[in-house]
């Protein structure tokens, strides 16, 4: 497969195992994120793939070609890390064309090179002025530009964005995105912020405990997470443990969920159901009965807690879709069956 295949790759620090049988393939222009709370072993297994830490178990493939103790200047990447790690003494062009002057590139493809670099991060112009008078968002685009100097099969990137203030960091995700879409260069991102995740990738991978949890398209991670712990990591869920009753339909709080119906064999189950999705209606009618707790309203969205059976459940709406509800009254909860996610443990 043209692309990187990760072969069962396993990193164990003495006894701790970081990073365990780790099975992902990436194919060739795609643009990964792997996201995970801290110590899940992302940066460990970025680590692997850029040849700086070796794999105690397992295989790295790149365009076919095995890796794995191919040394990380061989490997033909490009990497930015969220330190930079720009020459503060050498002016934007200098930096930029560094990899290119260790190559032994003549002084006029490294000219053109630059240039073409400058125009691609909307630095045109720039080449002459020193690194430190630069803007965090500028100077990010600057390592990025050096990363990509020797056209490389494989991008990769340790939380490149973190040091960019909120505003900043959400443009920066834009235009990286386009970029690699320019480009069609294979990137794979390090991140513990999901929206980062969310607004890049064509492929979240979802990692705890040194493990893939799931790895598929975000609105897939959003709309139909494999676990509990996706679930809950991605976005704001309601997670909500159902029982089957003898025809095998899910009930929760003892009210039926018509059209639910749990996999045979499961008694118990959890399910998610993004807040958004509850919908809050007048109690009666088979709905699940609730008394709302809290009402906060956020300006671009109101937020409803109602608690049921003795959970919270949270309601997001519009303020157009408002539902006009106040603490202490009791309310019904409507969940359709499409919204319901039954959960592995
Ligand atoms: P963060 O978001 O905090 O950077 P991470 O998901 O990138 O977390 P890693 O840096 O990959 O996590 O670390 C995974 C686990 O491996 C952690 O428990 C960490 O302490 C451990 N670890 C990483 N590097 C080493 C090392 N050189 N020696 C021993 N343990 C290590």
């Amino acid at each position: 497969m043209s692309g990187l295949v990760l072969n069962n790759v396993t990193k164990q620090f003495g006894s701790f195992t970081a990073v365990e049988n780790v099975q992902l393939s990436v194919p060739h222009g795609t643009f990964v994120c792997m996201l995970g709370p801290s110590g899940c072993g992302k940066t460990t297994l970025l680590r692997m793939i850029a040849g700086l830490d070796d794999p105690t178990g397992g295989a790295i493939l790149l365009d076919g070609e095995d890796i794995t103790k191919v040394p990380t200047h061989k490997r033909n990447l490009g990497m930015v890390f969220q330190s930079l790690a720009l020459f503060p003494h050498l002016s934007v062009g200098e930096n930029i064309a560094y990899p290119l002057r260790i190559r032994g590139k003549s002084r006029e493809d490294q000219k053109k090179r630059v240039d073409d670099l400058l125009s691609l991060i909307h630095l045109s112009g720039y080449g002459d002025r020193p690194v430190s008078k630069l803007s965090g968002g500028q100077r990010q685009r600057v390592a990025i530009a050096r990363a990509l100097a020797l056209s490389p099969k494989l991008f990769l990137l340790d939380e490149p964005l973190s040091a960019l203030d909120a505003k900043l960091r959400e443009a920066m995700q834009v235009e990286l995105r386009q970029l690699q879409q320019k480009l069609g260069i294979t990137t794979i991102v390090v991140t513990h912020d999901q929206r980062e995740a969310m607004t890049m990738a064509d492929t979240v991978v979802v990692m705890n405990g040194g493990h893939i949890r799931q790895a598929a398209s975000p609105i897939e991670i959003y709309r139909k997470p494999a676990d509990t712990f996706v679930a809950d990591f991605i976005g704001s869920t309601n997670l909500i443990e159902t029982s089957a009753d003898s025809s095998g339909d899910a009930t929760i709080f003892g009210h039926k969920i018509p059209g639910l119906t749990l996999p045979s064999g499961m008694q118990k189950a959890t399910i998610s159901v993004r807040p958004e999705d509850v919908h809050l209606t007048t109690p009666g009618n088979g709905a699940i009965s609730g008394i709302v707790t809290f009402v906060r309203d956020l300006g671009g969205t109101i937020e409803t807690f109602v608690e049921a059976g003795g959970k919270q459940i949270v309601a997001v709406s519009t303020p157009r879709a408002r539902p006009n509800v106040i603490a202490g009254q009791q309310v019904g909860i409507v969940l359709a069956p499409d919204v319901c996610v039954v959960l592995k443990q």
